[in-house]
């Protein structure tokens, strides 16, 4: 007897967990029965000889997960502290019941809206969940313990979560990597396709939209052979979210909406109250803050009866928009009163910040400045303690995984979300001008009112553009921090066919393979950086400057006549030219380098004809001046000031033998010295 059932212990103990799975899932809209089923599972287990302690152990995380779902984290805390200390009888395997207990104490924390603690608690527990799962490789990481990758899984989210509460996009994205390869090791297309579904959105936040839609794909068709709506449902709710990042917000809500049927057939409240959050928050995107009110107040009864705090907080938050858009300022500020008692209590304080950016906006809107103004003070104030933090976080992570091979891509990675969060903070310093002109208009005679209310328009029409440029700049290149090729292509295919408009150069260092011959790499890397930030300090705000390719950089001012675009060209061969680079080394007068660049330029439309010219085509005729230049003896730039341009085969001839061009006059150059060598200082 006692022998065959240790012998059946294996197959047996498989049966029980496939089961106590599918009564977590059921457990997540109907948590009584549920939890009665797992608890009856339980005794059973433990009547055994021998106890099987890991699957006793697997079923009461099973409780607790369905308990902290529900909100239900009393109860739940009790049981974290039953697998920490075992229960009576059971054979003690401290790090495996305390790494359970951590990732119930997780949950617990993190439907808190403690999200630090809840992070803190998943990574202690992770890696002995994780003990006998097959590494990347396929082989077992460990053979002491059975695989549990479910609770690891579900530990990974955790710190997903969290890292996207601080916007470090990469730094989530790894975690559900290895969520998702955990689960495809194990055939779990389930939880491989949900993981892949939200890698998708972090890439797509790291601005690599290619990247999130193959990724999304691959989710749709990992999960397709399932057929199940619950997977169906949130995947369609990460297109939706990708279409509206994209811009394309009708799609976006078409696909959202197309979800709801699906949802119901799912018989699941709670999916279909995710699904109506989720389109509360694109309606509010579109301005309609009826629809997005409707969408919040239908999902937000079902979210409080589970506990679900963090869901509460986001529905809050849209109702409260909501409601000011639709001019009951009074009730949304309640509504913000009633987050403000969440918030006390969350971990989260990007989130926070960002809904009173939200809710300040929706104030000055709704012509409530000094509301608006209050609230702006409070975000600022929030925002910087938020980067500061997540700076040092950020640097301590990369510096404890500094000897892994992706050290470099990491530190890459970090200093992308810097920089962009560097270009919000500088964006809302802009807000608050605004709120205070706002607020200046409302307090002064009606002559000079209208002057500062021309002001606001001014610096308002100013934010959204930048709002504009922030979102472009997603991707950035990181050792210079400029704009990349790919950002510059987009914006030239939002401009559609209009052609080039403004000055357009193409910057080259000269010889600067002698640089990297006779000083090395990373003197080379230091000289770039050095060169992009002059470029940088040569241009205006609204001017575009793109690291082109390895030493090459594009600037692209709009709205700036010919005559200007030639002292653009000037300024920055002068710039570049003039001072010696300190190349970093600390050491003499020897890492003092001397470099000068070539240019190729022109300003669009060109005289006389005034053809639009695509942006290919101007890049083209920029860079066939560039070549020009490098051919006059470098050190200087070539303007293409004219051109005979009188279709686009015109134009086509000149591309193919721009030299025969110039030669009978079909195009017009200028040429301007750079600073010359005697004249370094
Ligand atoms: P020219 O005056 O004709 O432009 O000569 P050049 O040496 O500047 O041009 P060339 O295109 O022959 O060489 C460019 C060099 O730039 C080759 C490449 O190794 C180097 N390079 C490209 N990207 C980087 C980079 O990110 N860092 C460093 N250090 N070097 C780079
Ligand atoms: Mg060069
Ligand atoms: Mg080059």
């Amino acid at each position: 007897m006692l022998l065959l059932a240790a012998t059946c212990a294996g197959p047996a103990a498989a049966g029980v967990i496939e089961q106590s799975d599918r009564l977590v899932r059921q457990g997540y809209d109907r948590p009584e029965p549920a939890l009665q089923a797992l608890l009856q599972l339980q005794r059973e287990q433990e009547a055994l000889t021998p106890r099987p302690a890991q699957t006793v152990r697997r079923l009461q995380l099973a409780r607790a997960i369905v308990l902290a779902q529900n909100g239900r984290v009393a109860e739940a805390g009790m049981l974290a502290e039953e697998l920490r200390t075992g229960t009576a009888g059971s054979e003690p395997d401290e790090a495996d019941g305390t790494a359970r207990a951590n990732l119930v104490r997780a949950l617990v924390a993190e439907n808190d809206g403690q999200l630090d603690v809840a992070a803190a608690l998943a990574q202690a527990a992770v890696p002995v969940l994780q003990q006998g799962c097959p590494g990347p490789d396929g082989a077992p990481s460990t053979t002491s313990a059975d695989c549990d990758y479910r609770a690891a899984w579900r530990a990974l989210q955790v710190i997903e979560r969290h890292a996207q509460s601080r916007a470090l996009w990469a730094e989530g994205a790894r975690h559900l990597r290895i969520a998702a390869q955990l689960a495809e090791a194990q055939h779990d297309s389930y939880r491989q396709a949900l993981v892949l579904g939200l890698l998708a959105l972090d890439i797509a936040r790291q601005g690599d939209m290619p990247g999130a839609m193959r990724t999304l794909q691959q989710a749709q068709r990992v999960a397709a052979p399932l057929d199940d709506p619950d997977v169906q449902v949130r995947l369609r709710l990460h297109e939706a979210r990708l279409a509206d990042m994209r811009g394309e917000h009708q799609q976006s809500l078409r696909l959202a909406e197309d979800a709801l049927p699906i949802a119901r057939k799912a018989d699941s409240p709670r999916l279909e109250s995710l699904l109506n959050a989720n389109l509360s928050d694109l309606y509010a995107r579109q301005n309609r803050p009826a629809d997005a009110l409707r969408a919040a107040e239908a999902a937000l009864p079902v979210v409080r009866r589970h506990g679900d705090q963090r869901a509460e907080r986001v529905l809050i938050n849209n109702a409260g928009l909501a409601k000011i858009g639709l001019g009951r300022i009074a009730e949304g500020k309640l509504d913000l009163a009633r987050l403000a008692e969440l918030w006390q209590r969350s971990g989260a304080p990007g989130s926070e910040a960002q809904s009173l950016r939200e809710f300040g906006e929706a104030l000055a809107a709704a012509g409530d400045a000094r509301g608006a103004l209050e609230l702006f003070h409070r975000e600022r104030k929030l925002s910087a303690e938020v980067m500061k933090a997540n700076r040092a976080a950020a640097l301590k992570d990369v510096q404890q995984r500094y000897d892994t091979e992706s050290k470099q891509r990491e530190i890459e990675l970090v200093s992308r979300d810097n920089a962009l969060k560097t270009a919000a903070l500088a964006n809302r310093e802009l807000q608050q001008r605004v709120w205070a002109l706002m607020a200046a208009v409302m307090a002064l005679s009606v002559g000079v009112a209208a002057l500062l209310y021309l002001r606001v328009r001014e610096i308002n029409r100013r934010l959204q553009a930048s709002h504009a440029n922030l979102r472009l700049q997603s991707e950035r290149d990181p050792l210079t921090g400029l704009s990349n090729r790919r950002q510059f292509q987009a914006a030239m295919a939002r401009g559609g066919e209009r052609g080039v408009e403004g000055a357009l150069l193409l910057v080259d260092i000269d010889h600067f393979k002698h640089v990297n011959d006779g000083h090395g790499h990373s003197v080379g890397d230091a000289v770039l950086v050095e060169v992009a930030r002059r470029l940088a300090g040569c241009v205006r705000e609204n001017d575009l400057v793109v690291r082109w390719g390895g030493e090459e950089f594009l600037i692209l001012a709009p709205a700036v006549s010919a005559e200007q675009a030639e002292q653009l060209a000037a300024r920055v061969l002068e710039q570049i030219g003039r001072e010696p680079v300190d190349s970093g080394t600390g050491g003499g007068s020897e890492d003092v380098l001397r470099v000068t660049a070539s240019i190729g330029y022109a300003r669009f439309p060109l005289p006389p004809d005034d053809l639009p010219v695509p942006w290919e085509q101007a890049v083209n005729l920029a860079d066939m001046a560039l070549y020009t230049a490098k051919g006059q003896g470098r050190n200087r730039a070539i303007g293409v000031i004219g051109a005979q341009l009188r279709s686009a085969d015109e134009l086509k001839a000149i591309e193919n033998d721009f030299d025969s061009a110039w030669r009978d006059g079909r195009v017009r150059l200028h040429e301007q010295p750079g600073p010359q060598p005697d004249l370094f200082s």
